[in-house]
């Protein structure tokens, strides 16, 4: 735990923060949840079967969010892949949430990209091993400004695209969701204590693919706005 009374023996980490749309507040991260496979359609691109089973999550990093606009290529790899998701920003948590109230826990929504280094997560997926270095890179979460709940409600439908270099490559909709946002949290609280400061990633529609430097991805969500991401 910290305290800003305390002397550190290093010097202290920044804190992750996003900014709050229409406010001069900034959001603080806590942790990142990503959910997995959470659109039909993009669980038959990857291979697996869209029916309804358990949810699975996997975590990246707090500092892994970034608000620059600008995603750095990677090292160790030559298949980075987008994957547009809309991003869940907690106020508040708790242990085993009910689906019913999970929604009263959510400050606010934002545009996110899940990059993935495909390659090395193919491998690790291969070898049964864990996914991080696939997922959980420095800047491997460009995500834009956190729209507050008291602003644009709450999401569960309308259209997500993803454009590079002005061509449609992912198309879908908040309502194709395996697992709807309030499910998300109430699962997620039964394996982890959820807090303020958490940050959900709600999964990505079809038409996942390669980037490449220089290329320039336009994230859209219908309520949320658009964002561009360029990658360096
Ligand atoms: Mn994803």
């Amino acid at each position: 735990m910290t305290d800003d009374k305390m002397d550190f023996a290093i010097e202290r980490p920044a804190l992750t923060v996003l900014p709050v749309a229409g406010s001069d507040l900034m959001f603080p991260v806590r942790r990142v949840y990503c959910i997995g496979r959470n659109y039909a359609a993009h669980a038959i691109e990857m291979g697996h079967d869209p029916d309804r089973e358990d949810p699975f999550f996997f975590q990246k990093n707090a500092d892994n969010l970034d608000p620059s606009g600008r995603f750095p290529y990677p090292p160790k790899t030559s298949d980075v892949h987008h994957e547009i998701e809309m991003a869940v920003m907690l106020k508040s948590g708790g242990r085993d949430i009910a689906v019913e109230s999970a929604l009263d826990h959510v400050f606010g929504y934002a545009l996110a990209l899940d990059m993935t280094r495909r390659d090395l997560q193919g491998i690790q997926k291969k070898l049964g091993r864990p996914w991080e270095i696939g997922k959980a890179f420095e800047s491997s979460a460009p995500v834009g400004p956190v729209h507050p709940v008291a602003e644009v409600g709450h999401l569960d439908e309308g259209a997500i695209t993803l454009r590079v270099n002005g061509d449609l490559r992912q198309e879908g909709d908040l309502n194709q969701m395996i697992w709807k946002v309030p499910e998300q949290i109430a699962y997620l609280s039964e394996y982890y204590e959820l807090a303020g400061g958490d940050v959900i990633l709600s999964g990505t529609p079809s038409g996942v693919a390669a980037v490449e430097r220089g290329d320039t991805m336009e994230l859209d969500i219908a309520g949320l706005g658009q964002m561009t991401v360029t990658v360096v």
